[in-house]
């Protein structure tokens, strides 16, 4: 598509705090070198944006959420843009991108640490009149600003098993990496929302020899299963003497912590990542810290490889994983109110076609 078809402006939803969102056109921007607009063809609802409605989260408002979603290509700044094997992209191309925006400059960045930029901004995040107005996914078009990450999508990976990558797997990714080598190890999972999900088909994919998981939920334990889980059941539920090398706490709930810490065996490895909301403080006894020789350390979004490690695996694993199974069938932008509740059943994760109305415009005027 040459600039000459672009539209003026994108529709978004914008949300207006609280459980309110508004529909609004808002002009596309001038790209700088190194950045690009795509028009986004599917966004997923991730849990923490309705976190962010209900409150438990702050965010900037208006401001347009999303930092899950996929889209094409449309336009290029001087100079283009880069995929993060560095390959040149063109109008067209299928991408995903980061939560994350780094500078690259800063001692963090330098350091490997881009999440936690000095400067920096996040998708879906910043506030509609700042100088990221068009940052988020639920819009029919998404400045990727410099230091974004931007992943190709292969045609083998359709757009509901792509949107979530790019925050839900990218994030399980970096947990796998903190918890180390997972060939022969005993894991656990606590938590089978989509992340603890992933955790399992990954943990199974590298060769654990147990995929223990632990969910209140019936309907996920039966996913979890699925998804290569070993042993799926409630929590308290654990057996005498039980134990494990790698436990990875994606649930946030301060008893699910204190149960898995007591599980690690010695030299075991825990990580958390599911606590990213105010909770109460967990105890843990120092000495068998020490005398069991634990790790225990936290993870927070991810680091650009990540992304591209998170679409490689679903790409790889794609006939054995329903991926996009786990995505409900995908709504109108303009329903998204409605869509900011928790999933239930086997859905994972609601989907919005933002496209979709502007699609429909076309087709009454022929
Ligand atoms: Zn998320
Ligand atoms: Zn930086």
């Amino acid at each position: 598509m040459d600039t000459q078809t672009l539209p003026l402006t994108a529709s978004v939803q914008a949300w207006t705090g609280g459980s309110h969102f508004q529909n609004l056109a808002v002009n596309l921007p001038a790209l700088a070198p190194g950045e690009a607009l795509a028009a986004v063809d599917l966004a997923t609802v991730c849990g923490s944006d309705i976190h962010t409605i209900s409150g438990r989260r702050p965010g900037p408002h208006p401001g347009i959420l999303g930092h899950e979603a996929v889209g094409r290509i449309l336009s290029l700044g001087d100079g283009g843009a880069r995929d993060f094997h560095g390959r040149e992209l063109q109008p067209g191309d299928r991408v995903i991108w980061s939560v994350t925006v780094s500078c690259g400059q800063c001692a963090r960045c330098r350091a490997g640490v881009t999440a936690k930029c000095v400067e920096l901004l996040k998708t879906g995040h910043e506030p509609l009149d700042g100088p990221w107005g068009l940052s988020g996914g639920y819009a029919s078009h998404i400045h990727l600003r410099r230091g974004i990450t931007m992943v190709s999508v292969p045609d083998l990976v359709t757009d509901a098993a792509a949107a979530p990558v790019a925050c839900a797997t990218a994030t399980v990714m970096a947990v796998m990496e903190a918890a180390g080598p997972l060939a022969r190890k005993r894991v656990l999972v606590s938590g089978a929302g989509m992340l603890g999900i992933v955790a399992c088909a990954v943990a199974t994919h590298r060769g654990a020899s147990a995929v223990h998981v632990r969910d209140i939920n019936t309907e996920r334990l039966a996913l979890a299963r699925e998804f290569g889980a070993t042993d799926a059941t409630a929590p308290g539920n654990d057996p005498s003497g039980f134990s494990v090398d790698i436990a990875v706490d994606l649930s946030g709930a301060a008893q699910a912590v204190e149960s898995a810490f007591e599980a690690l065996d010695i030299a075991g490895r825990m990580v958390l990542a599911g606590s990213v909301s105010p909770g109460p403080a967990v105890a843990l006894d120092p000495e068998r810290m020490v005398r069991s020789l634990l790790t225990v350390t936290g993870v927070h979004n991810y680091e650009p490889r990540h992304l591209q490690e998170a679409m490689d695996f679903v790409k790889e694993t794609r006939d054995i994983y329903h991926w996009d199974a786990l995505v409900e069938e995908p709504r109108p932008l303009s329903e998204l109110q409605f869509l900011m509740q928790p999933p239930s059943g086997r859905s994972l994760r609601k989907s919005v076609t933002p496209l979709q109305e502007q699609r429909g415009e076309h087709h009454d005027h022929p």
